[in-house]
């Protein structure tokens, strides 16, 4: 990981207003992506977030060369890519079908790609010994790779990948075939890979959580467009936009009266005057936002619960307790027009020998405190 330091920061990839669509005539054009623009950092471990269909692996493919955008350019470590060739990019892919030689052993399949570069002999063998220890295959080099499970035949995948070092790794939807425990497993295991070798990795997943574990940043999309993009940290407690917010973890949206703005140190913030007429502070997204009515949004894990009335945030009725091992989730009707559909969620975690429960049809409080409102 030499020179990890002094690269760090510099842009691996830039996007500049790429748009792509497929197919031509007004009916039969789909716009995968429209005026995407984005840089992503040497050494970053990147994810491209979002549900099917919103344009993940089309920029990836246009990254990796398979695909030439309709409009916009696209910049590796500084240079244009528009007319290389995908082979001559310095850029690899791992798919989601690994697509291994199965006639072929774990050591030839990972050599494979510096055999059809031309490379010696020696230095085959050698690029082969280290990545078996990279991916711990050391002990498989000589079977077939028809004969190992899915998760080392990932691993295989990986180092195949890896081998020629590559400056940019583009991984789409690389766990999706394996069950839950070794999905977790391999989810380290990538994070542990993308640290020791210093190369950029651009990972695909429409799993927030898998996102949120292994990103250094990510890029929320939808409908072909970027509409936020920001540490793992960022995107869960400060999700700019609606869609955002909905489509990362739990979280409860209510309608509010934004009074005033004012500018701190950690961000904008407003202050927001809550349907029972209680007024919090709550963050402001980057950008423009209107006076007036708008809506904010608080996690489960940032609300708590207290008497009704005396100065609470909303009152509500408990309906529903739903305990989880490390927490409870507490669910409540709201009094008056409150959240969406009038329901709140609070989640309290759990604590060893604590005393009894609510019960279900309790008149309670919200607490919501200062600076767990985020206005979207
Ligand atoms: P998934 O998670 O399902 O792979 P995605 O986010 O990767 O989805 P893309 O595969 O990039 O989405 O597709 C974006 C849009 O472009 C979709 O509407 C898709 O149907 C369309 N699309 C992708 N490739 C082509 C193609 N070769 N021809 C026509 N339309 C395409």
């Amino acid at each position: 990981t030499a020179g990890r330091s002094d690269r760090a920061g510099a842009a691996a990839i830039e996007i500049r207003r790429v748009r792509k669509v497929f197919g031509s005539g007004q009916e039969r054009a789909v716009v995968a992506l429209d005026d995407v623009s984005l840089t992503i950092r040497d050494n970053e471990f990147f994810t491209l977030l979002g549900p099917s269909g919103c344009g993940k692996t089309t920029l990836l493919r246009l990254i990796a060369g398979f695909e030439q955008p309709t409009a916009g350019e696209i910049l590796l470590f500084g240079s244009h890519l528009e007319h290389l060739p995908p082979h001559r990019r310095p850029v690899n892919t791992v798919f989601q079908q690994y697509a291994l030689f199965p006639h072929m052993t774990v050591a030839e399949n990972i050599g494979f790609g510096l055999m059809m570069q031309g490379r010696p002999k020696r230095e085959i063998d050698e690029t082969v010994r280290r990545m078996l220890a990279l991916v711990r295959m050391d002990d498989l080099a000589g079977r077939r790779t028809d004969q190992l499970s899915g998760g080392q035949q990932q691993r295989v995948a990986l180092a195949r990948a890896l081998a020629p070092h590559p400056k940019v790794l583009l991984l789409d939807e690389p766990l999706s075939a394996l069950d839950l425990k070794l999905r977790k497993e391999m989810q380290i295991e990538l994070k542990r890979l993308q640290h020791e070798t210093g190369i950029t990795f651009i990972f695909v997943t429409h799993d927030q959580e898998e996102a949120l574990t292994m990103s250094d940043r990510i890029a929320v999309m939808s409908d072909g467009a970027i509409l936020q993009v920001g540490t793992p940290r960022e995107i869960y407690d400060h999700p700019a936009r609606r869609f955002v917010a909905d489509f990362i973890g739990e979280i409860n949206i209510l309608p509010a009266e934004l009074l005033e703005t004012r500018e701190a140190s950690g961000g904008a913030s407003a202050r927001v005057r809550l349907s029972s007429g209680q007024v919090r502070l709550a963050r402001l997204p980057d950008g423009p936002v209107a006076a007036g009515r708008v809506n904010v949004a608080v996690r489960p894990e940032h609300a708590g619960l207290q008497p009704a009335g005396e100065g609470a945030a909303l009152t509500g009725t408990l309906s529903n307790v739903v305990y989880f091992g490390t927490g409870t989730h507490y669910h409540l009707e709201l009094d008056g027009p409150g959240g969406e559909g009038g329901r709140f969620v609070v989640e309290l975690q759990n604590r060893l020998g604590a005393g009894a429960d609510h019960a279900i049809g309790a008149r309670l409080g919200i607490l919501l405190t200062d600076g767990s409102l985020q206005v979207l």
